[in-house]
């Protein structure tokens, strides 16, 4: 039995808090030794001194007199980015959970690679960004990255125990809800608002990611992940639409055979089997009564009434920079419909129109043209929304 020693980058979000859960659960297993947060400085003090944490980041600079003044004179506190990088380096940790929302992930994540730190990632943009380069140095080092997405976990557990090649296996079935909007007619989309964009009917997470499961977005960033997660080439990874989210994801092997991994919708469970992984270890968390649930439905997605799976698909063949940019002008989309600046639809409309102006490079392991092109897209959405 091992107890981990794990960093918590991005401890204030959804996914921090439910880490945070499984650590209370498991004192013996896990052991927070850092914790990074955006600017939420009362929560991350107060969990800083609930779990005796020496070691503190605020990205937000601003706010660092502020946090300093809530805590004991001996926690150390980091701060911006290269705070979090040293976080991410920390000599006595061996895992780090990365669950910063955005790009800001990426440094921290190859820092903590370099010291040979094992990964729990939960941002999707450090995958769909630079999966390339990220898996390829976590081989390099011999380290494990553990997926935390509920979706890459269950396929990461469907996987465990299969000896033989990638090639025995067919397709990556990713399970999707299907958000709000999944029986809303196509021509009622434009009419979508913010407020029912923001309703997910089985999840509670934070509202870039809930806006993104309406579109599907957020399925079209998980199909890019678990690309590079799982080295496969992207014919082999699809979708189904299963609006209870009890399966999380499925596998299917050559012979027809189909593995599932199922579990009530907490992200408890996943953060739990990257910490404990490769064991399996009692928790109080609500198992299922399937006799109760009596039956599950899966669904075709609807390929054409939500664009973001099927631009998702090319920017994953395409590869190169091209996923980053995608990323990149959804992320501008969303925010400019968080604003009111733009419709429903006008998300996938406007990723549709940058990634029709831009061209994907390769990036041969090189993060600065990654970004160079993340800001293009950018740059590029900007001007086409009104
Ligand atoms: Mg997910």
């Amino acid at each position: 039995m091992k107890q981990r020693k794990v960093v918590i980058l991005g401890s204030t979000g959804s996914i921090g808090t439910s880490a945070l859960k499984v650590a209370r659960e498991h004192p013996e297993r896990m052991q927070v030794v850092a914790l990074a947060a955006h600017s939420s400085v009362d929560k991350l003090a107060e969990q800083a001194r609930e779990f005796g944490v020496k070691h503190v980041c605020l990205y937000d600079e601003r706010k660092l007199a502020d946090l300093r003044a809530k805590l004991p004179a001996d926690v150390t506190v980091y701060a911006g980015e290269e705070g979090l990088c040293e976080l991410a380096r920390l000599s006595g940790a061996d895992m780090v959970l990365v669950s910063i929302i955005g790009t800001a992930g990426l440094k921290p994540t190859l820092a903590a690679i370099a010291e040979g730190k094992d990964l729990a990632i939960a941002s999707k943009e450090i995958l769909v960004m630079a999966g390339e380069v990220v898996m390829a140095r976590a081989r390099e080092k011999g380290i494990a990255v553990l997926p935390v997405d509920s979706e890459h976990n269950a396929i990461f557990q469907c996987l465990q125990g299969h000896r033989g090649g990638s090639e025995q296996v067919s397709r990556l079935i990713l399970t999707a809800s299907g958000g709000p909007f999944r029986t809303t007619p196509a021509e009622e989309l434009k009419n979508v608002t913010l407020e029912q964009a923001l309703k997910h009917p089985t999840w509670s997470m934070g509202q870039k990611i809930t806006i993104d499961s309406a579109t599907m977005f957020n399925k079209g960033l998980e199909m890019i992940e678990a690309r590079w997660l799982f080295g496969i080439t992207m014919d082999k990874i699809d979708v189904v639409v299963h609006p209870q989210s009890i399966v999380h994801s499925l596998v299917e092997y050559t012979d027809g055979s189909i593995l599932a991994q199922l579990s009530a919708s907490d992200m408890c469970f996943p953060i739990q089997y990257a910490v404990t992984w490769p064991e399996r270890v009692q928790n109080t968390l609500p198992h299922l009564n399937l006799a109760q649930i009596a039956s599950l439905r899966f669904e075709e997605p609807r390929w054409d009434d939500f664009p973001a799976l099927r631009l998702a698909r090319m920017a994953g063949r395409v590869g190169g920079t091209m996923p980053a940019m995608y990323n990149a002008a959804n992320e501008v989309a969303v925010q400019a419909f968080v604003e009111g600046r733009l419709s429903f639809p006008g998300i996938w409309e406007t990723v549709e129109k940058v990634l029709g102006q831009v061209s994907a490079r390769d990036y041969h392991g090189e993060l600065s043209i990654i970004l160079e092109d993340d800001a293009l897209a950018r740059e590029t959405a900007r001007r086409l929304i009104p």
